[in-house]
């Protein structure tokens, strides 16, 4: 059954957007850098009597007794690795883990791989990973390569300054400015599309675009505001998060494409464990107190 995006959904989003961004320069997060807490640990078991057939995605890691998820890891309290710790965290990683639950895998069985978002499709469309959760953007250009299953998450892209920047207060003053962005992205798309009069730096990551701004080189970061609004958290004396969110930007799981099987699967597990979801989001970005509703799950054919 395919189910439609309704009016009330991206309201909610939207309203949703604004709260998080209001969050960011009003109070930020109290859990922010890459401490994002984890879930209860009772929140899911790992599955042991997996229901999946027709899934070569899920056969090919059931043979290999482990499962390998794409990620980010410089996104505080989204997909964030400590590099002192080794330790994962944030709700990226939690869905990812919730996922792989699903599936029969319990963490010590899950390989993690970062991965930059311009190289994403090719990663699913290569077999290096099974899936990739990271703050993904669904849009039809990357659908003629991969799926998507959900969306799990809905933000809408933003901009980080330097606190106090007088000159950018919104998308509207970005002309004769820098805007640093990653390859690959929507939001970079966006600006190259839409504001013509605005100059472009690009790297692989954020974190390297945060740098940037932090050393003079650029005016601005843009990304989604999920993402900026932890980076502002860990430096809330330097960095800020300014206007109102200017896009939708719906994340998915990415798969590979044609595996329609798994993407039933990952979507009736979203559709069914709106509680896991809560206590996923309740112990990572809604840690400082937002919250937001789960969005519907689009289970296209
Ligand atoms: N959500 C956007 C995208 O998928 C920006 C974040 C990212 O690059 O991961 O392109």
């Amino acid at each position: 059954m395919r189910k439609k995006w309704s009016v009330a959904i991206v309201a909610t989003a939207a309203a949703a957007a604004l709260t998080l961004a209001g969050c960011a320069q009003g109070a930020p997060p109290s859990a922010g850098g890459g401490d994002a807490s984890e879930p209860p640990k009772d929140l899911y078991t790992v599955a042991d009597n997996v229901d999946l057939t027709g899934s070569p995605t899920y056969d090919k890691a059931k043979a290999a007794g482990k499962i390998t998820v794409g990620v980010k890891e410089d996104q505080p309290n989204l997909g964030f690795l400590d590099a002192a710790t080794g330790k994962r965290s944030g709700f990226d990683i939690e869905i990812a883990k919730w996922i792989a639950a699903s599936l029969g895998f319990s963490e010590k069985q899950i390989e993690f791989k970062a991965i930059p978002s311009a190289n994403r499709e090719s990663a699913i469309v290569n077999g290096d990973i099974d899936y990739y959760v990271g703050t993904y953007s669904i849009t039809d250009a990357r659908k003629q390569q991969i799926d998507f299953a959900g969306p799990y998450f809905v933000t809408g892209q933003g901009l980080l300054v330097k606190k106090g920047n007088t000159e950018i207060k919104s998308e509207k003053d970005l002309a004769g400015k820098t805007v640093c962005s990653a390859t690959g992205s929507t939001p970079i798309q966006n600006i190259k599309a839409n504001f013509p009069d605005t100059k472009t730096t690009e790297f692989d990551t954020y974190s390297q675009c945060v740098d940037a701004l932090n050393d003079g080189s650029v005016d601005a970061v843009t990304t989604d505001e999920a993402i900026l609004i932890g980076y502002a958290a860990q430096a809330p004396d330097d960095l800020e998060v300014v206007g109102k969110p200017f896009s939708t930007e719906k994340y998915g799981v990415g798969l590979p494409k044609g595996d329609s099987a798994l993407r039933h699967f990952i979507n009736k597990t979203f559709t069914d464990g709106s509680e896991v979801w809560t206590g996923i989001y309740d112990a990572t970005l809604g840690a400082s107190g937002t919250k937001v509703d789960q969005p519907e799950v689009d289970d296209y054919q």
